[in-house]
């Protein structure tokens, strides 16, 4: 039924066909040329081989010169900028979640070429604490991670569950945010995952923090041999 009247509202009055990064018309709803050439140069310029940041010049960025991180690897289709960040705000928190089959393509086309990508077993979206999915709606890692489980033809698994949100941590130092975050997530139902290659799927990775706190949970309490990350956007900072 809603469908239908779908349908019929799109007759009586045509979606504006639109570029889903910067919001321009774009015939068939199609990545418009300027926002293609702006993910085409960003994705030309050099990120750090290990957490998938922006760097100048240097196979690693200074973070990870000096820290491990317990994933195996991180990578993000482009900077958190321009109008990836724009798209991002949307998706997010205008509730444009039919922006995830675009994105998700792009997640797609990131990692299509990595042989290690390409050989996970299970693809887990780092989720939301209830209250928060409540107030959303929905999960847009969630949303993420169908396409990509989809594009890459490996199964979407929700092992994970956030017992907390620990999203306002501003007055917390580093060691503090990592231990909430830490207590953040469990496995649901103890799952044993022992030998596999997961594939975290978020929107942004900022601090590292959270996608280390849910590698960690995956690692320890389920097993898994490596963890490998995928986002949307990189900021270029991790603090
Ligand atoms: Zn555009
Ligand atoms: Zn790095």
């Amino acid at each position: 039924m809603v469908q239908l009247w779908e349908t019929l509202l799109n007759l009586i009055f045509p979606p504006r066909q639109q570029c889903p990064l910067c919001h321009n018309p774009s015939e068939n709803d199609l990545i418009c040329t300027q926002c293609s050439q702006w993910l085409a140069t960003k994705q030309k310029e050099r990120y750090c081989y290990r957490c998938g940041r922006p760097v100048n010049n240097v196979a690693l960025c200074s973070q990870c010169m000096q820290q491990e991180w317990p994933f195996t690897l991180a990578r993000a289709v482009a900077p958190y900028s321009g109008p990836l960040k724009k798209a991002i705000q949307r998706f997010k928190y205008h509730q444009k979640q039919k922006l995830a089959v675009p994105l998700g393509r792009l997640m797609v086309q990131r990692v299509i070429n990595e042989p290690l990508y390409r050989q996970a077993d299970l693809i887990v979206p780092v989720p939301l604490a209830d209250a928060k999915l409540r107030r959303r709606g929905f999960n847009q890692a969630t949303l993420l991670a169908r396409q990509v489980s989809v594009g890459l033809n490996i199964p979407l698994n929700e092992v994970l569950r956030r017992t907390a949100d620990t999203s306002p941590q501003v007055n917390l130092n580093r060691q503090q945010r990592m231990q909430n975050l830490q207590q953040a997530f469990t496995l649901k139902n103890n799952i044993n995952l022992s030998g596999k290659t997961a594939l975290l799927i978020d929107d942004v990775i900022t601090t590292g923090g959270t996608v280390s706190a849910a590698t960690e949970v995956l690692l320890k309490q389920g097993g898994v041999k490596q963890v490998l990350v995928l986002t949307l956007a990189a900021t270029a900072k991790s603090t």
